[in-house]
């Protein structure tokens, strides 16, 4: 499949972390050689920079491991004060999240969130009746949620204190496009998951209609994110882990006005007027509901 279209032989082999071909290529340069805690934060508004991108023949986009080597030391240290400023929209993401898992499994009691920064879902699920645990990387996010009175512990899966704990559901919400062994991570979801649980992935969907539209200056590309998906090439993750899926939808989220302003503000002329004015007004803070229609969320089972 040599095409000369940029794959490399020899020692700069780069192999797919989903399916292990070292057919790819080049898709996106690299825009940044130096990364500091801060360039990964939540609400970092510099989309569009990334590390190198690489596309595999099963359609898969990532940066390779020379590129992510550092980020989880980078998660330990990353402080995101700005987190809490889209906390209403987060909050309504999350709740109807939960509303959906625990109408998919009525019978559940109980709730690992991977990836829980301050504990949202984990509270949420908490005061819904589920026994919830989450765990996370940063030391001041889940130190943050403790601080709370939640079961956040600091780390990622698998996690020691963890391992002989099963639980019914097993959410996965923003997180698998930031790590660079995505089948690690689904593995380790699995070791998690009661038999007849139930896995919740929401990732940005490289394949939906902005993701296309707006090429390289899709909002979802950013240092931080380190692997796109499609539907389809999270569903053949999913099966490679060992699940199923059995539900997939485009959620639809709710944005602050001056959270969504600020973000569209380099696409969208006089947006970031509307975020400047929008922050000396009660106009922030506005919830209205707005579907981007470019994350994908999926429920996949255990395969038999
Ligand atoms: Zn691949």
């Amino acid at each position: 499949m040599e095409s000369g279209d940029g794959n490399k032989t020899g020692s700069r082999d780069v192999m797919c972390p989903i399916c292990r071909s070292i057919q790819n290529h080049l898709w996106k340069k690299s825009d940044s050689s130096v990364i500091r805690p801060e360039d990964l934060a939540i609400t970092d508004k510099r989309y569009g920079m990334t590390f190198e991108i690489r596309e595999c023949e099963c359609g898969f986009r990532f940066a390779p491991p020379s590129a992510t080597d550092q980020l989880l030391e980078l998660y330990k240290e990353l402080d995101d004060p700005a987190y809490e400023l889209g906390r209403e929209s987060r909050l309504a993401q999350q709740s109807s999240l939960l509303e959906r898992l625990r109408e998919l499994m009525p019978a559940s009691t109980s709730l690992l969130d991977v990836g829980a920064a301050n504990g949202m879902l984990v509270d949420l699920a908490g005061r819904s009746g589920l026994r919830s645990v989450g765990v996370e990387p940063s030391e001041s996010l889940a130190a943050a949620a403790r601080m709370r009175g939640l079961d956040v512990r600091t780390g990622t899966l698998p996690m020691k204190a963890l391992e002989s704990e099963k639980f019914d559901l097993v959410a996965c919400v923003d997180v698998i496009e930031h790590v660079a062994e995505p089948l690690a991570l689904l593995h380790a979801c699995r070791t998690q998951l009661n038999p007849n649980g139930k896995l919740l992935i929401v990732t940005p969907d490289a394949a939906s209609f902005a993701a296309r539209i707006l090429g390289k200056r899709w909002w979802h590309l950013r240092l931080a994110h380190v692997g796109y998906f499609t539907p389809s090439t999270l569903a053949y993750a999913l099966n490679l882990a060992g699940f199923e899926v059995e539900l997939q939808w485009r959620p639809g989220w709710s944005f602050e006005i001056g959270y969504l302003a600020e973000r569209v503000g380099s696409y969208i002329p006089g947006a970031s007027w509307l975020a400047d004015r929008s922050r000396q007004t009660r106009l922030m803070g506005e919830t209205v509901p707005l579907n981007l229609f470019d994350s994908i969320a999926v429920v996949a089972r255990l395969a038999h």
